[in-house]
């Protein structure tokens, strides 16, 4: 299998998986002439698109994708059923093309209908786990963006996050804030703006290097709880992880 990110709006990742036998998935298409251009370039035949959420940043390039390549299959929750999505999935169905197999996990919090691909090692995780962050809770609760986190941690540690936003940088600078004293994220931050400096891309992360440097994946560590001051007996994770959204809303 060959991952292929593409560069795509401000600050979005497209995703591509193709197989040995040179055909590709599509994931969140934003936009459709760079797809388009890469799957020339590299003499790809697209077998489907697969969608995780409704928000323009990860369907606008569906309708030209079509009408490029006629019947391409459009996976995606209901909530993308006006963007294109002619085969509705849901949590614990698996969509099977060739030599693509993935899982469908629910991951609402971003949106209500959020949802992942998992073939592994590789998760198209959308907008609910980012490189040392996590995303905003749009039309979900806090309640069920940590559920969702904790599906994805349950994870192995060699799944690779394939999340649709370059905002590794960012997301850094805020868990250095909150907790300065932390090395792994000390480090992780100069390696990444030596690589932003450069205009690297900084995905996709392992989950390996994400339970070291996000801290919503580290809800339970006493130290990070200390820092949040957060001031009940034995806070919950679910207090922990609350309390960090609203700070990373807010920073
Ligand atoms: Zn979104």
């Amino acid at each position: 299998m060959e991952l292929i990110r593409i560069p795509a709006l401000n600050d979005n990742y497209i995703w591509l998986l193709a197989d040995a036998d040179h055909q590709c998935i599509i994931v969140d298409p934003s936009e459709s002439e760079p797809v388009i251009k890469i799957i020339n370039q590299k003499k790809l035949t697209p077998v489907a698109i697969l969608l995780t959420h409704h928000h323009n940043d990860h369907v606008g390039g569906v309708p030209q994708l079509l009408t490029h390549y006629a019947k391409l299959p459009v996976f995606g929750p209901a909530e993308t059923a006006k963007k294109g999505t002619d085969h509705l999935v849901t949590d614990g169905d698996s969509i099977n093309i060739g030599s693509f197999y993935f899982n469908v996990i629910a991951l609402p919090g971003h949106t209500l209908g959020h949802i992942g691909f998992y073939q592994a090692p590789y998760l198209f995780c959308g907008d609910t786990l980012f490189s040392a962050g996590c995303g905003r809770i749009f039309e979900g609760t806090p309640e069920q963006m940590f559920q969702s986190l904790e599906r994805i941690s349950a994870l192995p540690d060699d799944t690779l996050i394939c999340c649709a936003h370059e905002y590794t940088e960012s997301n850094l600078k805020f868990a250095h804030h909150i907790w300065p004293e932390n090395e792994a994220i000390t480090n992780y931050l100069h390696l990444i703006h030596t690589k932003r400096q450069k205009l690297e891309p900084t995905v996709p992360s392992t989950l390996k290097t994400e339970r070291k440097i996000n801290l919503f994946l580290q809800c339970n560590n006493s130290d990070l709880q200390k820092k949040l001051a957060i001031k009940i007996d034995k806070p919950s994770l679910r207090a922990t992880f609350t309390l960090l959204r609203q700070l990373k809303d807010q920073f």
